[in-house]
């Protein structure tokens, strides 16, 4: 008998396992996929480490988190400074002084923000209420139309329009030159790749692979007292309110024996609208490597339907009312445990996952301080 069953060995299950461990409990953990570490999982290919479910940047500005994930590895000086490509012209990203110059000519921070509230005026908007409004007010239309229209849209596979605001703040606005993509204090890639860190994090855990927690149900229930949970919660509760829409991707990955410089940078985003990609990841870049070879990886936006990978959630009206409705009965729940990206229905990145699971460590070991 275990004290938990973790379905899902990604940030969020592993996190838990982990304190759960160092409390004393014994614990299961299964995936249906066939190694741990959910979407962080990194290979190492010919001496690169290749993130094999996309680009991932380890960023917070949070001490205990990075303090946290500092106990597992050690992270390189990485920061993250993607260049978009539009129609073959190159613009440094996120938007800043040398997005500006290069797009307008604009020498000043005066200038840039002069050109932007011209635009912003002309676009008549005053209280943004889309990813579209949003994004041309923060920026102004051109640079919507260049390095954010096509993207986002082939990113989400609906309008700009039908999309929330959050989405684009994400992105930093910035009046100086300055191409650190967040303004976090802390950032890097860990030295020896991801899955290091969810390897230790579940040394001397019980683990199963290729176990699907709904092919195996009624066995895994009965394994253990309370059940941690990371996967769909709309397949939790057999889809009964429907189901949630999610984004998905197709990752290609190729390993280019005659160049050992493909594009010169680790991520390379096209924002035009006709390139089925979104991005071009050159995975030895995030580490600084000199190998002979490279490797890069093309990022397709999917559409998802059941049995897909869900990557991404979409929070818009009518998921984010869908999603109350099993959050509601999540919340009735008392040997449930419903966490990470999948099972809270958000947009999360790494340091708000572990964020989340020391929360939910708290709540479960010491409820008297949460
Ligand atoms: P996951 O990693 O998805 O883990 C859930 C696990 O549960 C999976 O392994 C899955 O196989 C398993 N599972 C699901 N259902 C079942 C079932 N029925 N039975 C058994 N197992 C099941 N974050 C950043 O901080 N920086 C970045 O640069 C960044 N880039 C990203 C790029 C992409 C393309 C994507 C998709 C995400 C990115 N993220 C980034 C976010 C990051 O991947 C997540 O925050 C984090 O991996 C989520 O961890 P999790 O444990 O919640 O979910
Ligand atoms: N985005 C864009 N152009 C870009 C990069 C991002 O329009 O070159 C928009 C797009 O809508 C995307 C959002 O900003 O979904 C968030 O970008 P981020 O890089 O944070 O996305 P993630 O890495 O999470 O996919």
């Amino acid at each position: 008998m275990y004290d938990y069953l973790i379905v899902g060995a990604g940030l969020f299950g592993s996190v838990f396992a982990y304190e759960a461990k160092k409390r004393g409990k014994k614990c299961l953990v299964i995936d249906k996929r066939n190694h741990i570490a959910g979407n962080i999982y990194t290979e190492n290919i010919e001496g690169i480490n290749v993130h094999q479910y996309g680009a991932h940047i380890f960023h917070t500005n949070n001490k205990k988190i990075w303090d946290y994930v500092n106990q597992f590895t050690e992270f390189n000086r990485y920061t993250n400074s993607p260049v978009a490509n539009y129609k073959g012209k190159l613009y440094n990203l996120p938007f800043n002084m040398n997005t500006f110059h290069k797009l307008w000519g604009v020498v000043t921070p005066d200038e840039a923000k002069r050109k932007i509230e011209e635009q912003r005026k002309a676009s008549g908007i005053r209280h943004p209420k889309n990813l579209e409004e949003q994004a041309i007010s923060l920026v102004g239309t051109d640079i919507y139309e260049k390095l954010i229209k096509g993207y986002t849209e082939k990113q989400w596979g609906r309008s700009a329009k039908d999309l929330p605001a959050f989405i684009i703040k994400r992105l930093p606005v910035r009046f100086t030159f300055d191409n650190n993509y967040f303004n976090d204090r802390y950032q890097g890639i860990p030295i020896n790749g991801y899955t290091e860190i969810i390897d230790k994090m579940l040394a001397g855990i019980d683990v199963e692979l290729n176990c699907d927690f709904f092919q195996n149900r009624d066995r895994l229930e009965g394994l253990a007292k309370k059940i941690v949970f990371t996967g769909m919660i709309d397949q939790y509760y057999y889809y009964k309110f429907g189901p949630l829409e999610y984004r998905s991707l197709k990752f290609e990955t190729k390993v280019l024996e005659d160049t050992s410089n493909y594009q010169g940078n680790a991520v390379v985003n096209y924002t035009d609208r006709e390139t089925p990609f979104t991005r071009i990841i050159e995975h030895k870049h995030f580490e600084f490597g000199n190998q002979e070879k490279t490797i890069i990886t093309k990022e397709y936006p999917a559409e998802w339907k059941t049995g897909d990978e869900p990557y991404y959630p979409i929070n818009d009206e009518h998921n984010t009312q869908t999603y109350k409705k099993y959050k509601e009965l999540a919340e009735q729940e008392k040997d449930v445990i419903f966490g990470g990206r999948l099972a809270r229905y958000q947009y999360y990145d790494m340091h708000q996952v572990i964020g989340a699971a020391l929360v939910a460590v708290e709540k479960e070991f010491n409820p008297s301080n949460s």
